[in-house]
C-alpha cells in the first residue's frame, strides 16, 4: 500500500537556531531509500528550511488558506506556499479543529482548493476527488503529545476500519493505495512495531521529529 511515509509536523516549535540545527542534523542523517520523508516547519521558517534542508526530504505546510489569496488579514495562500517550494500541507490536525474551531466543511474546502493547484495532503476530507495526492493521518487525540502512544493492534484496527471505510465509499483501488499513517506520541522506541502492523504506511510525528536523529530512526523503522 504505497511507499512508507514519515512527516515531522513540527508544529510551533523552534527559533532559527534551532531550526539551523535540526536541519544540519537532518542532512546528516542516513535515511533508508525507500520513504518518503517530509518536514512541516512553522511557516516562517519553510524558506530557512527550504534553502538549507537536502531536496530528499520534502516540505510541507502545518495549514493554508481555503481559496486564492487576497484581502484575507494574516493567511497563507496556496499559491504561496507552492511558490517557495512547499510540496505538502497538512490539512484537518485535530489541534485546529479543537483549538482553532475549523470544522469537517472548511476544512473539506481547504482539501479541495489544495489538490486543485497540486498541493498534496496529509488529510481527510468528502470533497476530494482525485484520490492520488492524499496521504490520511490518524491521531488519536489521547496519545497526541501525552506520550501514551496506541498500541500497535489499536492502531491496526483503526487503520483497517478506515481502509475498509474507503473501499465502501471511495473505491477498492483508492482503499488500497491510500497511505493511512499514524501519529500520536510516536518515537524511536516504538516506531518499528508500529511499522509492522499491516495498514500502517508510515508516521506523522510531533515532539519526536523536533529531534534529527531520532526522527530518522522512526524514518528508517519501515519494514
Ligand atoms: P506527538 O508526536 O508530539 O504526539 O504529536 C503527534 C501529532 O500531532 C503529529 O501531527
Amino acid at each position: 500500500t504505497g511507499k512508507f511515509f514519515v512527516g515531522g509536523n513540527w508544529k510551533c516549535n523552534g527559533t532559527r537556531d534551532s531550526i539551523t540545527k535540526l536541519v544540519a542534523d537532518l542532512n546528516d542523517a542516513k535515511l533508508e531509500t525507500d520513504v518518503d520523508v517530509v518536514v512541516a516547519p512553522p511557516y516562517i521558517y519553510i524558506d530557512q528550511v527550504k534553502q538549507s534542508l537536502t531536496d530528499r526530504i520534502e516540505i510541507s505546510a502545518q495549514n493554508s488558506w481555503i481559496g486564492k489569496g487576497g484581502a484575507f488579514t494574516g493567511e497563507i495562500s496556496v499559491e504561496q506556499l507552492v511558490d517557495i517550494g512547499c510540496k505538502w500541507v497538512i490539512l484537518g490536525h485535530s489541534e485546529r479543529r479543537h483549538i482553532i474551531g475549523e470544522d469537517d466543511q472548511f476544512i473539506g474546502k481547504k482539501a479541495a482548493y489544495a489538490l486543485s493547484q497540486n498541493l498534496k495532503m496529509k488529510a481527510f476530507a468528502d470533497s476530494i476527488s482525485n484520490w492520488t495526492d492524499v496521504v490520511i493521518a490518524y491521531e488519536p487525540v489521547w496519545a497526541i503529545g501525552t506520550g501514551k502512544v496506541a498500541t500497535p493492534q489499536q492502531a491496526q484496527e483503526v487503520h483497517l476500519a478506515v481502509r475498509d471505510w474507503l473501499k465502501k465509499n471511495v473505491s477498492a483501488e483508492v482503499a488500497s493505495s491510500t497511505r493511512i499513517i499514524y501519529g500520536g506520541s510516536v518515537n524511536g522506541n516504538n516506531s518499528s512495531e508500529l511499522a509492522k502492523q499491516e495498514d500502517i504506511d508510515g508516521f506523522l510525528v510531533g515532539g519526536a521529529s523536533l529531534k534529527g536523529p531520532e526522527f530518522a530512526v522512526i524514518v528508517n523503522s519501515v519494514t
